[in-house]
């Protein structure tokens, strides 16, 4: 509930009027992401980590797991916590889910799908996954996770509901995620050199995180439980150098490309399928990559400055007000 997404929900959720446990261990997640929260009574804060089991003495009806690191670079920082998180975490969760009754929501991943062969990727597709490989731990742990969640549905001991998140940004994500929006703007921001992996011509698809939020809790909110994943991204695919040059635009950065090679088992092209989203929940995107990057470049920046380790004054460009949620 610290993170990144998690930060953005618990605001949603205290938004909507309901009552918030926020859960997390904070190896990723910053208890700054919580600084406004933490002055609502409806809001409470547990430090814990879902590996243990949580004591079983909090009603709750509803739980979203959106606990585990996500990015690469961190979530390949620790691979066996990160593997447990997904398999012990997960599991630890369900069966609170069981003892409380509570409606379930799985924050599952693209990744579940590997360096895939199918494009763009439908849930039906099983994936390209190498289980022996780094990314493994996160891919294979997620994979697992919703094995467990589908079994617990099957056996009719919870009503969980899978979403299969595809890359998301906005204010919040963490400078030094690794990731490759949280890396470009900071770069562009500090002067430093863009750091392009392989030949830059592999592709994302870019969701803004109020989209995302509001489809986890569409997909909460779903009165019939749709029994199968759902994706939840923006279809609208770019390549890496595309989203170099937009970032340099934004930014009016002058810094030079510096190319790099390609992390092992890096997916080549990635893009959801969102049909599913759309007619099981009505859900599609809204904010374009052009009217996402204009906030989240203005919340980098303003962190940077905070920490004062911008480089040197900063112009951006047609940057509007951060979007609230
Ligand atoms: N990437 C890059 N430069 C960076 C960070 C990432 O070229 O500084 C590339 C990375 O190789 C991958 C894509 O951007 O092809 C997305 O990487 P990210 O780590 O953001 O997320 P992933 O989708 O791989 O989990």
């Amino acid at each position: 509930g610290a993170g990144f997404l998690g930060s953005h929900l618990c605001e949603r959720l205290i938004s909507e009027g309901q009552r918030v446990y926020c859960v997390d261990n904070l190896q990723t997640g910053l208890a700054e992401n919580l600084r406004d929260l933490k002055r609502e009574s409806r809001f409470a804060f547990i430090k814990h980590d879902i590996r243990d089991p949580l004591p079983q003495t909090l009603k709750v009806d509803r739980i979203y797991n959106l606990a585990c690191p996500a990015s690469p670079l961190h979530y390949q920082a620790d691979p066996v916590h990160t593997l447990m998180t997904c398999v012990a975490g997960t599991r630890n969760l369900l069966e609170y889910a069981v003892h409380a009754k509570a409606a379930f929501v799985q924050a599952s991943t693209s990744e579940v799908y590997g360096d895939p062969h199918q494009h763009p990727q439908t849930e039906t597709y099983w994936g390209n996954v190498n289980p022996v490989g780094p990314r493994a731990c996160y891919d294979e742990g997620k994979r697992a996770a919703e094995a467990l969640c589908f079994d617990y549905l099957r056996l009719g001991r919870v009503d969980v509901r899978v979403a299969r998140i595809f890359n998301t940004y906005g204010p919040r994500m963490r400078a030094d995620d690794g990731r490759i929006v949280s890396n470009f703007v900071t770069q562009a921001l500090t002067g430093k050199p863009l750091t392009v992996y392989g030949t830059g011509r592999q592709t994302r698809s870019f969701c803004y995180v109020s989209d995302l939020i509001r489809g986890l809790v569409l997909l909460m909110d779903l009165n019939k439980n749709p029994a199968c994943p759902i994706n939840l991204g923006n279809p609208r695919e770019f390549t890496v150098l595309q989203l170099v040059k937009l970032v340099r635009t934004l930014t009016e950065s002058r810094s030079v490309i510096a190319f790099q090679p390609l992390p092992a088992d890096d997916p080549q092209r990635r893009q959801p399928d969102i049909h599913r989203a759309k007619e099981m929940l009505g859900w599609a995107p809204r904010v374009p990559l052009s009217q996402g990057l204009p906030p989240t470049v203005a919340w980098f920046s303003e962190s940077l400055k905070a920490a004062k380790a911008i480089a040197r004054p900063v112009a951006v460009a047609n940057i509007s007000q951060p979007v609230t949620i």
